[in-house]
């Protein structure tokens, strides 16, 4: 039996891994839930389901609220972002996965890798952030970093057996998004509802917004430098509309492995969750004939910014990949607030890249106060720009 401990709980991919663990009762448990706290009766919910011992939610208001709703004997609960990281921490478990949305990812996961806790990572911006930090930290504990986002899992087993000095590049492949094919004059005047129509996977509002954006790729960019320890010119993006192929590997000889399957994160969930057995999985089976047709592409540049911004902060390393991060952040939720239109998330994080001071990040505090500068910065901007209300 492993017990898990999942940061994110209520979101998709927190949803999604409780999915997985009732499919599999012999094989896991989950012994702490940790969320934000916007939906209690859900949070209840899988209290009465799931039976953890311990409950952190950021909102403490949130956490009065859940007891009132959950009869003793009932778990620990906690509120904060200190009691995120005490259940990442101090929680006895045999497997982390770090599923919250964004920058409120960084101090938990990292507690809990420097507690020597195997992390299931799904939460790619707490490595956008802190790649270099975290990694090390992870490396030093010999805690496994095991990727949970479906390109990373599809590299991770493509590298599987193989000797990464013959690596020559990897290929990310992303779907393009809801504006693959609209022409960029009109990506100015794009709403909300049509941004949120992702084509091909069902997901969080954050990271739904970054598929639009190409943000999503270029976060993936970052996070595969960390994860795999590549070059940056060695991790390359092609557009493929169907989500079929979720990422390859090219080696020295020309030879190119490729890892398939339906678009269902039950997949690399369960894979992160059982790393290096499998089990056999209900439902989800690619059916090739059915899909018939795979396409490739180039990523279009210049109607998609994002990508070349993220890839230009890589580069500089530093600061910049944690400017880009908050930066996207503010700029994504004050688009989903209709506060700003579409083109104007890159150009926020455009000119937020330009303030960035190329600091150097000794520690994840660090990491924090650059994220919090930019957060103000940017949000000021926001403020500036729509007079403080929504458009
Ligand atoms: P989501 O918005 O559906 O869920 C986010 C979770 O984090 C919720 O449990 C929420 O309560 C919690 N949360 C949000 N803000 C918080 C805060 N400030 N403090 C504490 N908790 C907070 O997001 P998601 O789509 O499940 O994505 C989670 C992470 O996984 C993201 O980093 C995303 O990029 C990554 N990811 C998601 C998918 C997917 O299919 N959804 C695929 C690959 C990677
Ligand atoms: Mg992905």
């Amino acid at each position: 039996m492993k017990r898990l401990t999942l940061l994110g709980a209520t979101g998709s991919i927190g949803r999604r891994t409780l999915e997985v663990v009732s499919s599999f009762p012999e094989d896991f448990s989950v012994v702490a839930l940790a969320a934000r706290g916007s939906d209690v009766e859900l949070v209840a919910d899988l209290v009465r389901k799931y039976a953890p011992d311990a409950v952190a939610l950021l909102d403490r208001t949130a956490v009065d609220r859940l007891a009132m709703l959950l009869p003793r004997p009932r778990p620990e609960l906690l509120g904060g972002p200190d009691g995120l990281v005490s259940v990442a921490r101090d929680v006895d478990t045999d497997i982390v996965v770090s599923a919250l949305v964004g920058a409120a990812g960084l101090f938990p996961t990292m507690a809990a890798i420097e507690r020597g806790r195997t992390i299931a990572l799904a939460n790619k911006e707490t490595l956008v952030m802190a790649g270099a930090l975290m990694t090390a930290a992870a490396r030093a504990r010999r805690v496994p970093l095991l990727p949970v986002d479906s390109e990373h899992s599809a590299v991770f087993q493509c590298l599987e057996g193989h000797d990464r000095a013959d690596v020559q590049r990897i290929l990310l492949t992303a779907s393009g998004g809801p504006f693959r094919d609209v022409p960029r004059a009109q990506l100015a005047h794009v709403t909300v509802e049509d941004a949120l129509r992702h084509p091909t996977w069902k997901m969080g509002a954050k990271i739904t917004i970054d598929s639009a954006t190409l943000m999503n790729k270029g976060l993936e960019i970052i996070e595969a430098r960390w994860l795999f320890d590549f070059q940056p010119a060695q991790v390359q993006v092609i557009v493929h509309p169907q989500s079929i192929v979720h990422s390859m590997v090219e080696y020295i000889d020309g030879a190119v492995i490729a890892q398939l399957g339906v678009t269902d994160m039950g997949v690399p969930i369960l894979y992160a969750l059982t790393y290096p057995s499998r089990r056999p999985a209900p439902g989800a089976r690619l059916d090739l004939v059915r899909v018939g047709t795979l396409t490739f592409l180039e990523p279009d540049a210049e109607k998609f910014p994002c990508l070349g911004l993220a890839r230009a902060a890589l580069e500089r390393g530093g600061s910049a990949p944690v400017v880009l991060n908050a930066a996207n952040e503010v700029a994504v939720a004050a688009f989903l607030d209709r506060r700003i239109g579409f083109m104007e998330i890159p150009a926020l994080i455009e000119r937020a890249l330009e303030k960035d001071g190329g600091q150097d990040l000794r520690s994840i505090e660090d990491c924090a106060a650059i994220d919090g500068d930019t957060r103000r910065r940017v949000a000021q901007w926001v403020d500036a720009r729509s007079g403080g209300s929504p458009r």
